[in-house]
């Protein structure tokens, strides 16, 4: 599932494709052919991102909402849309530009009240400048469950995925089956901080990258990392590989139903 920044870049994607424009929408699917037929011939005034949640508000009150889930994608191009191929949920065109989205969890109009209930519901989300991370803090110290599904949690911090968490409890040098309750303030605003960074850095490259300068390929004269996902990390999928910081293997465990990432050496278990 693409983590949050990717939803953000999508966001400003989609604002430097349309904002100002009025564009005209279809569902070549069918699916979202009602909500379609309201959005057609709107204005874009601007879009944003909660979290994995992405907004378009139009000059017409309309606010579309779009969940990719697993599946979703987007398609864009210049000028004349192509025919569609396969299961088009929403298209949008301007006399300059279009978009195809397939396969999303959640393509669907809602109004202001729907999209107050939609931000009470995620955390905060280290992207955004209005984030509250005293909330997420205050949902943490409370709670026995342990970081790693906390901070995957989208009610606690809304945005982050798998890499994300796994690394930034690797950088914080906690392993990941802290419980919440026994984070201090100090060791949260560090993990926030650093989320942030990591987070903003990936909205700008369009990859996670996560390894500090002296752990960099060229700095340790080893070979780039080759992966899907792109980015140089530090444990994710690493398992049983070296860490790139102290030598020992790198482990791998099941929690709540997802792959766990660490270093045992470099993320010592403490008795509290
Ligand atoms: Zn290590």
């Amino acid at each position: 599932m693409p983590e949050g920044h990717t939803v953000h870049r999508l966001a400003a994607r989609h604002a430097a494709l349309f904002a100002g424009d009025k564009v005209q929408a279809s569902s070549p699917q069918g699916r979202f052919a009602e909500g379609a037929a309201l959005l057609s011939g709107a204005v874009l005034d601007r879009t944003e991102a909660y979290g994995k949640h992405l907004l378009h508000h139009y000059d017409s009150g309309q606010i579309l909402h779009v969940h990719l889930g697993l599946y979703g994608r987007f398609a864009d191009g210049d000028g004349e849309p192509p025919d569609p191929v396969g299961q088009v949920r929403l298209r949008l065109s301007s006399d300059l530009h279009w978009l195809d989205l397939r396969g999303p969890t959640a393509c669907e109009l809602l109004d202001p009240p729907e999209v107050a209930l939609l931000r009470a519901r995620l955390g905060a989300d280290p992207l955004r400048a209005d984030a509250d991370p005293d909330a997420a803090y205050a949902r943490i110290r409370r709670s026995p469950t342990p970081l790693f599904a906390l901070l995957l949690d989208q009610s606690v911090v809304a945005g982050t995925g798998l890499i994300f968490v796994t690394e930034v409890l690797f950088r914080a040098g906690l392993p990941p089956t802290t419980p919440g309750r026994s984070l201090t303030p100090r060791q949260w605003r560090g993990i926030w901080a650093d989320l942030r960074e990591l987070m903003a850095l990936a909205v700008a490259s369009g990859r996670i990258d996560t390894v500090r300068p002296a752990h960099l390929p060229e700095a340790m004269g080893r070979a780039p990392r080759v992966d899907r996902h792109g980015g140089e990390v530090y444990v994710y999928r690493r398992a049983g590989q070296p860490c790139h910081v102290c030598g020992t293997p790198v482990l791998r465990a099941d929690l709540v139903g997802r792959n766990l990432f660490w270093c045992s050496t470099c993320q010592p278990a403490r008795s509290s």
